[in-house]
């Protein structure tokens, strides 16, 4: 089931207005990239007319899945009313005091457009509240295209440095060097090389960036000690902690950090909170948050933005999150947890070499048999990104796109349908591919 000629069609005429033929490198192809016309729920339709099951959702943003209608309730109303305007709403105060009130540490807010400018904002406050400059963040995590994280987010095996001393690798070609002089790369889930090491640069970190599961670095879950280690670390040393919850505020409705024992003094979110128009927030103690308070002129970081908090985001974000209450999330959490036991089951009849990670709804296959600590045991050498590349073109035959080394995620417009679907085409692809799995 690879794309059709529609989307092949679509893939040329982009070849002349973009550089690759996509607007963003996060676009999959295999071969060229699948068009989508319309979607519903769990369900997209691409430009050829196939049905998938949707497990990407927009990189995990469509926690309802596709328009969802209260959503399209309150945008449709909203836009009657106009799109933007320069003077606030009464819909970004109604989203920002939903959030404040169930988010602890989350006091107050600031809203921006894409993850990567609440990561920036929050990375700014930072240095702005402690007056250091560097960042400590973990090997292989990805928090969008702030230069600062953007070190150490995807480097290849031979650039990796010692275990115990990951070196700070530039993302693209002219990276400033300074930037790289302003990062520490710490990693993920060695409690004792983190405290190390942050004790001993402590007088010129502003913060620790930590994205509780980082999904790209495997979507592994933070083990109580790294959490302490981090944790007590920071409060020694005046480092503040940011989490980055862009992507893992959809484990609960009070957010992932406090889901692990995280006590964040900034968050970055986004993705969820704006029912799939674009968003972003920085926020946190209201301590530190006065950095961009500018009632007695101006702040110590001034923070703006064109679209920032436009009522469109707002009203979506509003409706998206009312609708996500308790019970809502607790059904997430138990539909997620039968799924990762099913795939974890089918794995162990078929004694095949791969295993699952991820949290309530969010969830990651790996090849590998034990699930990965961290980044450098979750990364594929070229058998591996075969074998998985295999399994994505396997589900999308059986009508699943899954995305290829990234957080796959449910949303709550799905059910045991789609549990037994997803876990019948692992099933499926391991039947089929027993010389693939053999060890
Ligand atoms: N941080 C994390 C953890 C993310 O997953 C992402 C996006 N996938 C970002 C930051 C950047 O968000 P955006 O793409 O909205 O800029």
């Amino acid at each position: 089931f690879p794309p059709g000629p529609q989307s092949q069609a679509l893939f040329e005429r982009a070849h002349a207005v973009f550089p690759d033929g996509t607007t963003r490198i996060t676009v999959e192809r295999d071969p060229f990239p699948r068009y989508i016309a319309r979607a519903k729920g769990a369900y997209l339709t691409d430009a050829d007319g196939k049905r998938f099951l949707d497990l990407n959702l927009n990189f995990t943003t469509l926690i309802h899945g596709h328009a969802f209608e209260p959503i399209i309730a309150a945008v449709e109303s909203q836009i009657r009313n106009g799109t933007c305007f320069a003077n606030p709403t009464e819909a970004e105060v109604e989203l920002a005091s939903l959030l404040c009130a169930r988010v602890p540490r989350l006091e107050r807010i600031r809203f921006v457009n894409t993850g990567t400018e609440a990561v920036m904002f929050a990375v700014k406050a930072a240095r702005a509240f402690t007056g250091r400059s560097r960042i400590a963040k973990i090997e292989g995590a990805y928090h969008g295209a702030y230069d600062w994280v953007e070190v150490a987010q995807a480097s290849v095996p031979q650039n990796w440095g010692p275990p115990d001393s990951p070196a700070a690798t530039p993302y693209y070609r002219g990276m400033p060097a300074s930037v790289l002089d302003d990062v520490m790369v710490l990693r993920f889930n060695d409690a004792a090389r983190a405290r190390e090491l942050l004790s001993r640069h402590a007088s010129n970190i502003a913060a620790v960036v930590i994205d509780p599961m980082p999904s790209r670095a495997g979507l592994i879950a933070p083990e109580p000690e790294f959490v302490t280690a981090l944790q007590k670390t920071a409060r020694e040393h005046g480092i503040l902690i940011i989490s980055d919850e862009v992507l893992n505020f959809r484990q609960a409705s009070h957010g992932a950090a406090a889901r692990y024992g995280i006590q964040p003094d900034l968050f970055a979110l986004g993705k969820i909170i704006g029912g799939g128009f674009p968003i972003g927030a920085v926020g946190g103690l209201a301590d530190v948050m006065k950095v961009f308070d500018g009632s007695a002129g101006r702040p110590l970081v001034p923070q703006g933005g064109t679209f920032s908090a436009n009522p469109i985001s707002m009203v979506a974000g509003h409706a998206a999150m009312k609708a996500l209450d308790e019970i809502t999330f607790a059904r997430l959490e138990r539909l997620g947890n039968a799924l990762r036991n099913r795939l974890e089951d089918a794995i162990a009849r078929a004694n095949a070499p791969f295993s699952v990670t991820g949290a309530a709804s969010l969830f990651r296959i790996h090849p590998k048999p034990r699930p990965p600590r961290e980044f450098r045991e979750a990364h594929w050498n070229a058998a591996e990104a075969k074998v998985m590349t295999e399994m994505t073109r396997s589900f999308a035959g059986h009508g699943i796109l899954l995305p290829v080394g990234a957080a796959a995620c449910l949303a709550t417009t799905m059910g045991e349908v789609e549990v037994d679907a997803v876990a019948g085409a692992l099933e499926a692809f391991l039947d089929q591919n027993a010389e693939l799995v053999e060890e």
